[in-house]
């Protein structure tokens, strides 16, 4: 590591963060270290990055770009991500040059669904039953020990709905493992859940943890619709959510920064953990409008040695993403009182892509 590496902490204004990954979360947290005084310098492979955009500096390169990784790490004072499918290599490559945080002990779990399962557990959290599958025999054994309906998902790559299938008692196991192109899935027992909910924890550099309210997650097509806040949900589940949240965090020995956990929340209270994220997450976009620290200045706080903020809440609100042609709604919701857009700068408006989100303050029930 430089000596420029050795910076006392907290990162003095103008420092640079490096971040990994250039989309919509990149975006958000450069606008929040602006806000701190730092400048960002992202390293994205794509040709359009939300997150290059509005960055002091930016790489364009491929992960396995070793020249282009060195003279990034030799730029910034710190690295974090908004994407955790960063390749184990160009993490432990940059590791070795400037901190990463979180880094990749962390990824090499939460890149991986049945080791992140197993963590959970490990930290005393529940999920739903699972099994390991490598192949269709190992399917088939699954499937009759889980029972039906379960669900298929791929290990690794998996998102929005993407790599998996729900399985029922008649259907084509063969069919459906050759469709999922994998040797290394998870089966997943169906959780019959009352609603799904998420908790942001975040971690400083000297180990200070403040978790976010938990929020209720609507999803539509596998894709995240409407976050609404506070989670209307028994305070005694809250509670627990938010304890499961700070110690699936604790369990990491090494680990700055923000981790995103998705829960479903079962007719008897139950929290069971389904997958998280060591990053900014979607279901925290509320954050900017709705609390006092949002989670993007949250984690630049946690990366860059600063006291953690407060999360509380400033007004109940739900967050609803824009997505594809939803961006054509904006000129209607910019009259609306209350309506907070937020647009990612994202020139094509494909199906389903994440273009922005609007958060609706002081609203408890529907967006509107
Ligand atoms: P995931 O990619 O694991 O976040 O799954 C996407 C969505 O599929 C979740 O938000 C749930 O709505 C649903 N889902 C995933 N796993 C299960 C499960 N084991 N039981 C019931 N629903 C699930």
């Amino acid at each position: 590591m430089s000596s420029a590496h050795r910076q006392l902490l907290p990162l003095k204004a103008n420092s640079v963060i490096g971040i990994l990954g250039g989309g919509q979360l990149g975006r958000m947290t450069a606008l929040a270290a602006a806000r701190l005084g730092y400048r960002c310098h992202i390293f994205h492979p794509e040709a359009e990055s939300p997150a290059a955009e509005v960055s002091a500096f930016a790489t364009r390169a491929e992960w396995d770009d070793e020249a282009a990784l060195a003279a990034f790490a030799d730029s910034v004072d710190v690295v974090t991500l908004e994407f955790e499918n960063v390749p184990a290599a160009a993490l432990s490559f940059l590791e070795a040059r400037v901190p990463v945080m979180p880094g990749a002990s962390v990824l090499s779990i939460t890149q991986h669904r049945v080791l992140e399962k197993d963590f959970v557990k490990a930290q005393g959290a529940e999920t739903a039953p699972y099994r390991a599958v490598r192949s269709l025999e190992e399917l088939r054994a699954a499937v009759a020990e889980i029972g039906s309906p379960c669900v298929l998902k791929t290990c690794r790559f998996g998102y929005d709905g993407k790599g998996q299938a729900k399985l029922w008692a008649d259907s084509d196991l063969a069919a459906i493992w050759g469709s999922l192109k994998t040797d290394d899935a998870i089966l997943e027992g169906f959780v019959n859940f009352t609603c799904e909910v998420s908790v942001i924890v975040a971690r400083g550099r000297d180990g200070q943890v403040v978790s976010f309210p938990v929020v209720e997650n609507r999803h539509a097509n596998h894709i995240l619709d409407e976050t609404h806040v506070p989670a209307a949900i028994d305070p005694r589940v809250a509670e627990e959510a938010r304890r499961v949240a700070a110690a699936v965090v604790a369990g990491f020995a090494d680990f700055a920064g923000l981790l995103a956990i998705e829960m479903f929340v079962t007719a008897d209270g139950h929290v069971l953990v389904n997958e998280m994220a060591p990053r900014p997450h979607n279901s925290g976009h509320w954050s900017m409008d709705g609390a006092v620290t949002d989670q993007f200045e949250q984690l630049v706080r946690a990366v860059s040695g600063h006291a953690l903020g407060s999360t509380d809440i400033l007004r109940p609100c739900v967050m609803k993403n824009l997505l594809g042609d939803d961006i054509l709604k904006v000129p209607e919701l910019m009259k609306k009182p209350g309506a907070r857009v937020h647009l990612y700068g994202k020139s094509e408006a494909k199906p389903g892509r994440k273009m922005g989100h609007v958060n609706f303050m002081g609203i408890e029930g529907g967006a509107g």
